[in-house]
């Protein structure tokens, strides 16, 4: 799943490639996906590409005035073409949502595997126009994120840390695995009450929400889209380890299941050594 590192490789990727590029073609390959429908998609053909921005993990195409936002949720990815397909893409199931051609033959398909369809597309004319998006929080990269804010973010928040790292309308871009890694170098449980952090829990969450993060878009920008995705999973420390070894201890690296999703954490680094209780087994029991 694309989070703020991966969607901040992907808008700079795309910048140099489309910025100045006329759009040849925009088709739809999955009708859900787009949101809007005026200004319809066809009205982003002979626009040309202005700027690739990011927001959280919107990314915020400025085609002459009128914006396609895209919102890759867990599935969701951009793939470059130096030569695209030359075939209309028309709506169907297969995992190809869009597909946009610029001057000169090249483009991009947006995809999104998996069953769970997510994938988000508008037309727009102003990007704070999707709703999402203009409810979003603070950019943890932005200079302004420093420790106050994040202890006054935390300080109203209900809900454990973790959920409040991921919650995008506190903090933007971040998901489920760059909140896993954050809280093991914070060396935090991620079932810690977010009001209740001491002030130097806050400040080692601070300094790893900014570290995590800032590493992580240092070795994804300059990537090619392609390689983003294989990279980010090499570069975990506990996110999806479950049972290999802690980097730092050497501890057994755990899991907590949810419905859809689950957690991994090393209990020596941040629980005091005690195992967290599976939620999804708990429930089960009762
Ligand atoms: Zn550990």
């Amino acid at each position: 799943m694309p989070e703020l590192p991966e969607v901040e490789a992907l808008t700079r990727f795309l910048t140099t490639r489309v910025s100045g590029r006329r759009v040849e073609r925009c088709e739809l390959g999955a009708i859900a996906a787009l949101k809007t429908f005026d200004p319809p998609l066809a009205s982003l053909v002979g626009r040309e590409a202005r700027s690739v921005t990011r927001r959280g993990k919107y990314l915020c195409m400025d085609l002459d005035g009128e914006w396609l936002v895209m919102h890759l949720a867990r599935g969701g990815w951009v793939k470059w073409k130096d030569k695209l397909p030359a075939d209309t893409l028309r709506p169907s199931r297969s995992p190809l949502a869009l597909r946009m051609g610029l001057a000169g033959g090249s483009g991009f398909d947006v995809t999104e595997m998996g069953t769970e369809k997510r994938l988000a597309l508008w037309v727009v004319a102003d990007p704070e126009e999707v709703e999402g998006l203009a409810t979003l929080g603070v950019d943890p990269l932005d200079p302004s994120f420093d420790t106050d804010t994040l202890a006054r973010l935390l300080a109203d928040a209900s809900g454990n840390v973790k959920t409040v790292l991921a919650a995008q309308s506190i903090i933007a871009g971040i998901g489920n695995a760059y909140s896993d890694e954050i809280l093991h170098v914070a060396r935090l449980s991620p079932f810690k009450p977010a009001r209740n952090l001491e002030r130097d829990e806050v400040d080692r969450l601070h300094g790893a929400v900014v570290g995590v993060l800032g590493e992580a878009v240092a070795r994804a920008v300059g990537q090619e889209a392609s390689e983003l995705k294989g990279n980010k999973k090499r570069s975990m420390r506990v996110h999806g380890r479950t049972g290999e070894s802690c980097p730092e201890c050497g501890d057994v690296i755990r899991e907590v299941s949810f419905a859809t999703k689950s957690l991994q954490y090393c209990a020596t680094c941040q629980t005091g050594g005690k195992p967290l209780a599976d939620r999804r087994l708990s429930k089960l029991l009762r």
